[in-house]
């Protein structure tokens, strides 16, 4: 049984095989620090934080870089190109290196409520601006870029002519045919300096006024977007790695442009695979600025965005994004959050419990359908995430197995229905998955349960207090809570749940 993925250069699901194996190469655009990272940023980082969980759990020894854009990516409505670090960091008066650092460290803040691992590198665009260079000079020795009033473009259609004939067309990851991209770069800026529409920066002359600037064989500049994530992948990952990672929405320019760039520098496409997540939706809206529905992480975490009606446990929008496949589309609801919230409740309580528990290997199962029925769940754990990461798939299993768990638990089935060999198969592979493929304890196992049980005392007694109608002290329970951060909420069923912000 092998991992097969769905490579978006073939556009198909394809036998994942390692150039080196065990060794594996993974890139991942990572954020461009001018701001704080939103929702739809959880996505990927969600995403390819579990890709790197699963390779190594196969076994793979996985090098994963992330990097950081620090400068160069440029807002592209404006007249002129503009660093969008520069331009914030205007607006916010500071050093560019002080929001740099001001929007990582919040970053990092964010990953790590996310339960996400550290990358292997995390380097930075501003860290290599050398490696840059060189490579612009080369592309420009071997033809396909020149030099106009200090800035460097990508020649595209030379490249797309030149390269067909080998079956690297400009074009092949996002299917665009050149015709088509003229007018889509959004590179309104500078178009004169250009030959052709389609052609991108990979220099930018910088103008007097600009703060962040490097010496280069043009003059004064700063690099173009895409030139940052070919330089670093080749420095750290060679001339060809295996997996490349990313948003959907990167795939063009983003991407493409990465292709072009190091295709010309190794003749070959500098990632063998290619995946990219879907697009996470607001109440069936796209998210932008235009509908007032960015939610930034702090925001997602304290409740505080005009959306949402409550706070959300980092854990909670974890379990809801791998609730979808990830090339799927996810919309975003209180809804929807809701029901996570008490979905991941569940598959806690089971968990909890069953780790708890000590079976006996010699225990022969007394339902043998039952029996066979649970360990063939167990074992489609691997096959879904073989089957191009089915993260979603391996979540229903589970939420099945934890209904048989809290049956064995409140004694409605015998706990010898099941055989012992197959209930430490599910103490192991539910050990495996929830906390070191998925990462879904986090913050919650650091208590160990004990805040819990502080918390489900205070309900308790809150609730007798409201049934002897002393109602000063049922509320000041749930007002010295909130004053905490731990928001209680009456559910229709009579129960008591809480968030913790
Ligand atoms: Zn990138």
């Amino acid at each position: 049984m092998s991992l097969k993925v769905y490579n978006s250069l073939t556009r198909k699901k394809e036998v994942f095989e390692a150039i080196n194996p065990p060794y594996v190469g993974m890139y991942v655009c990572g954020p461009t620090v001018s701001g704080e990272s939103h929702l739809g940023h959880a996505r990927p980082f969600i995403t390819f934080d579990v890709v790197y969980r699963y390779l190594m759990y196969l076994g793979y020894k996985v090098r994963y870089v992330r990097n950081i854009t620090d400068a160069g990516h440029f807002e592209e409505e404006g007249r002129e190109a503009e660093d969008k670090i520069s331009k914030k960091a205007v607006l916010e008066k500071l050093e560019p290196m002080e929001l740099v650092q001001k929007y990582t460290n919040l970053y990092h803040w964010a990953m790590a409520r996310f339960n996400n691992l550290q990358p292997s590198i995390e380097p930075t665009a501003t860290g290599h601006i050398v490696e840059q260079i060189e490579m612009i000079k080369k592309i420009i020795a071997d033809g396909y870029a020149y030099e106009a009033n200090g800035s460097v473009y990508f020649d595209v259609e030379k490249y797309n002519t030149d390269f067909s004939q080998k079956g690297l067309p400009y074009g092949m990851l996002s299917g665009r045919v050149l015709d088509d991209q003229i007018d889509t770069t959004r590179e309104l800026d500078n178009q004169e300096e250009k030959r052709n529409k389609s052609d991108f920066a990979l220099w930018k002359h910088a103008p007097p006024e600009h703060i962040m600037r490097w010496q280069s064989p043009w003059g004064e500049g700063f690099p173009g977007w895409h030139i940052e994530c070919s330089a670093m992948s080749n420095k750290y990952l060679g001339d060809q790695f295996d997996i490349h990672g990313g948003g959907m929405d990167l795939q063009f320019p983003h991407h493409e442009c990465e292709i072009a760039q190091s295709t010309v520098c190794n003749h070959k496409t500098p990632a063998r695979y290619w995946l990219h997540n879907n697009m996470i939706t607001i109440n069936g809206k796209k998210m932008g600025k235009s509908y007032n529905n960015v939610i930034k992480l702090s925001e997602l975490f304290e409740g505080t965005h005009p959306i949402l009606t409550q706070a959300y446990h980092p854990m909670t929008v974890r379990f809801f994004i791998l609730q979808s496949h990830y090339r799927g589309t996810l919309d975003f609801s209180n809804e929807a959050l809701q029901a996570s919230e008490k979905a991941l409740r569940r598959l806690w309580e089971a968990y909890e419990w069953l780790m708890k528990q000590n079976f006996d290997a010699q225990v022969t199962a007394s339902d043998k359908s039952l029996d066979e029925k649970t360990a063939t769940q167990i074992r489609e754990f691997d096959e879904f995430m073989n089957d191009d990461l089915n993260t979603a798939k391996v979540l229903a299993n589970m939420f099945e197995l934890s209904s048989v768990i809290n049956s064995i638990k409140d004694k409605h089935i015998a706990v010898n229905a099941i055989s012992g060999a197959t209930l430490q198969m599910l103490q192991q592979q539910m050990k495996i998955y929830v906390e070191d493929i998925f990462g879904l304890t986090g913050e919650r196992r650091a208590d160990d349960g004990k805040l819990d049980g502080v918390l489900q005392l205070l309900i308790d007694i809150r609730k007798e207090a409201k049934q002897r109608k002393d109602f000063m002290t049922s509320d000041k329970i749930r007002n010295e809570l909130a004053a905490l951060g731990v928001q209680l909420k009456d559910e229709k069923d009579g129960g008591v749940s809480y968030t913790i912000q």
